[in-house]
């Protein structure tokens, strides 16, 4: 059964470490990160961004898929199934399909009107038993055609917004989405402690987690990330493993050009990239 993100979250900020949130597209990708989540013991949440929710002919969809799945695979760690970036009607749609989990991404609101949205929607969240999470401070580069530079929030309105009773809260650090540039200057600590310093037991979630470097993730757990986005990562090593395969002429050999026999190299990358992040963000065994 789907779990709200809340029990998860508060659990990992006050042992420090962090839970992932790994971002879906089909049924390879969520059958590779539950059975990857369940062989090593962790919570973990699965990410829908509308563009996704869009492709996977909708959030009914999805919900059907992923509850399957949980039952057919005898998964019993918690799962959240969550919106990635959602919009306000996105965010309604997603807690009438029966996800677990939203995000309202009103980031790009005047301060104002992201508290009024943003009140109205945990509301409806709590009302249906699920987790909401808000960003304040665009998150840089590119998600789903919206792009952003990597600002960093103000640390008195991310306390604004995280006492509207929002279960957890992203807040750009200078983070960005997809590959970082090479001149990039790294995670605002500084930002990310007074942000802290100021919202106190509230998880904070770091969005593009692809290519930041492993030091850097660990400082940021240890200052209250609790809930760690990747997405970009796993459809690399989806790409290149097929890409092998493909090179290599394996879909000409016998029944090599078989889908279940075609994608199974990158679904084992996306095992083996979930088990990577599970490790460093130290969720394993939290279960
Ligand atoms: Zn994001």
């Amino acid at each position: 059964m789907l779990v709200s993100a809340k029990d998860m979250l508060e659990k990992a900020k006050a042992g420090h470490y962090a839970v992932g949130q790994f971002n879906i597209n089909n049924l390879e990708w969520t059958k590779a990160i539950l059975l990857t989540a369940q062989e090593l013991n962790s919570p973990v949440i699965l990410g829908v961004s509308e563009g996704a929710g869009k492709y996977m002919t909708g959030y009914k969809t999805v919900v059907g898929m992923v509850n399957g799945m949980l039952e057919e695979l005898n998964i019993t760690v918690p799962v959240a199934l969550h919106l990635d970036h959602g919009s306000y009607e996105g965010c309604l749609k997603c807690i009438e399909a029966g996800f677990s989990s939203i995000m309202f991404d009103g980031s790009h609101y005047p301060i104002d009107e992201n508290v009024a949205k943003t009140t109205e929607l945990v509301k409806l969240a709590n009302e249906n038993g699920m987790s909401i999470e808000a960003e304040v401070g665009s998150i840089g580069g590119e998600e789903d055609g919206v792009i952003g530079k990597g600002e960093c929030a103000d640390p008195n309105e991310c306390k604004a917004i995280a006492d509207l009773g929002v279960t957890m809260l992203a807040a750009g650090i200078g983070n960005i989405h997809g590959k970082y540039p090479d001149n990039w200057e790294g995670l605002s600590f500084e930002t990310l402690d007074a942000i802290q310093q100021l919202t106190g037991e509230m998880p904070l979630v770091l969005h593009g987690g692809t290519g930041i470097p492993a030091d850097m993730i660990k400082k940021a757990i240890t200052l209250g990330v609790a809930k760690i986005n990747v997405n970009t990562e796993c459809q690399l090593a989806f790409a290149d493993a097929t890409r092998k395969y493909i090179e290599a002429g394996k879909d000409l050999e016998g029944k090599g050009f078989d889908p279940r026999k075609l994608l199974a190299p990158g679904f084992e990358a996306i095992k083996a990239t979930v088990k990577e992040k599970m490790e460093l963000f130290g969720s394993v065994g939290k279960a």
